[in-house]
């Protein structure tokens, strides 16, 4: 869970009961992974309901819109964050070789 989302309190609470009613009541409805929602599931299990920001906020993804939020299992949710968070860091040391690459000592 992002800062910004756990800062929003009381506003993400409500946020997360409106994806939830609308993703339950979405026949057929499934997480991102491909499997459906067991929403009887609470935390802390992995498979228990969690709400996913489909656009990543570091991304640029909006917090709070309802376009950008949906229902995701709790494990698939948190192994994206992980992996979206070593993907960033992958993207920043590749910018800082091109820094070294274009070393005006080695022109
Ligand atoms: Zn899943």
């Amino acid at each position: 869970m992002s800062e910004a989302w756990r800062a929003l309190g009381g506003r993400r609470r409500t946020l997360a009961r409106q994806v939830y009613a609308r993703d339950r009541a979405t026949p057929g409805y499934l997480c991102h992974c491909g499997r459906p929602i067991d929403w009887t599931l609470a935390w802390p299990d992995p498979m228990s309901k969690s709400v996913d920001h489909v656009h990543e906020t570091q991304d640029g993804g909006a917090l709070t819109s309802l376009d950008n939020l949906a229902t995701a299992h709790l494990g698939c949710n948190s192994s994206k964050g992980a992996q979206r968070r070593r993907e960033r860091e992958r993207e920043q040391r590749a910018a800082q070789a091109v820094v070294i690459a274009i070393d005006p000592r080695t022109i």
